[in-house]
């Protein structure tokens, strides 16, 4: 214990004073360095720090409550004691005020005394010391488990091939601006899309061209969307997009878009598909007017898509 985590200044104008502090501490184990003023205190804090001072009261030019002031507001970490004399009590107690640890009088009573006051001062500072660093460490986990936690969030609500939202978010989600709609009287639409003939283009380029159409396509789409639309993969290969603030003719209108971007965008490998290209059926419902749920809006825009299929696919179809 006694190393450099227990440094202590000596500051009194008394060479003789200075002698008996700093041998009774150094006999302790203690690290003592002394200073005949507070100037010369100063200087020495500026190359090094002391966990604890002892400084006497009355010196010529700067006093000791000056210094403790000083390395209090400096290096608020260390403890400082003042020597005092009966006669100067007072200056004590203003001392004590001003953040002294604690006074010794001198003349000194016994020097045990000494060595006591000092192991206290500094078991003290070890505390403080301890307290920080452990206040330290427990931000610095704190930090760790929220990054770990919101890690863990987007993990949760996120597909793993395309980066979208997946199945549970979209649910989620679909409840969200369901009851947001209800309450402020506004309309929302679904599209619900369906790559056609993807198992073909599976068949031909194998499954992880495949996937990466998957992930291509995604791009594309989301680039035609806006911010606050929620772009989710249901499943396989159907994706759907909830349309906040927006009625069945804009919907169909952008869904129409998609299917155009899609049709026309020259996906590797499309060669392979029945029409030459890439294609997606979409089926379109609007909240409230093809239902009132989640669950019978999604079975809306589902049978939607159902009839897109039904009539050719590449093609959009309205719910109702
Ligand atoms: P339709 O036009 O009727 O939708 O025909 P389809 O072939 O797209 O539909 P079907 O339901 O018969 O097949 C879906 C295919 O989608 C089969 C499956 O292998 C493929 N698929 C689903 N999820 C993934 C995936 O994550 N990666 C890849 N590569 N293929 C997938
Ligand atoms: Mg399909
Ligand atoms: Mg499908």
């Amino acid at each position: 214990m006694k190393s450099d985590m227990n440094r202590i200044l000596v500051v009194d104008d008394e060479s003789s004073l200075r002698l008996v502090l700093s041998e009774v501490l150094g006999d302790e184990g203690y690290q003592v360095t002394s200073a005949a003023s507070a100037e010369e205190a100063l200087e020495l804090f500026e190359k090094q720090r002391f966990e604890l001072v002892f400084c006497d009261i009355v010196m010529p030019g700067m006093s000791g409550i000056e210094l403790l002031q000083q390395v209090k507001q400096h290096y608020p970490q260390t403890e400082v004691i003042i020597i005092t004399s009966h006669a100067s009590l007072e200056t004590a107690i203003t001392a004590l005020r001003t953040g002294a640890y604690d006074y010794l009088l001198k003349p000194f009573e016994s020097l045990d005394l000494i060595a006591s006051f000092a192991e206290r001062a500094l078991s003290k500072v070890h505390l403080e010391r301890e307290n920080l660093r452990l206040v330290d460490e427990l931000r610095e986990k704190n930090a760790a488990l929220e990054e770990a936690n919101a890690l863990l969030h987007e993990l949760a609500i996120r597909d793993g091939l395309t980066g979208l939202y997946n199945h549970r978010y979209f649910q989620d989600a679909m409840i969200t601006e369901t009851h947001r709609s209800q309450r402020h009287n506004r309309v929302y639409s679904l599209l619900f899309m369906d790559l056609d003939d993807f198992k073909v283009f599976n068949d031909a380029h194998g499954h992880p061209k495949g996937d990466a159409l998957l992930r291509d396509l995604t791009e594309l789409i989301s680039g035609r969307l806006r911010r606050s639309d929620v772009l989710a993969r249901y499943g396989g290969e159907e994706f759907v997009v909830i349309l906040p603030e927006t009625d069945k003719q804009v919907a169909q209108e952008l869904a129409e878009d998609v299917r155009a971007l899609i049709e026309n965008h020259p996906f590797a490998g499309r060669e392979s598909q029945p029409r030459d290209k890439v294609t997606i059926s979409i089926g379109v419902a609007t909240f409230p007017e093809d239902g009132k749920t989640p669950t019978t809006i999604i079975t809306a825009a589902d049978q939607a898509l159902y009839k897109a299929k039904h009539h050719g696919r590449n093609q959009v179809c309205l719910a109702g």
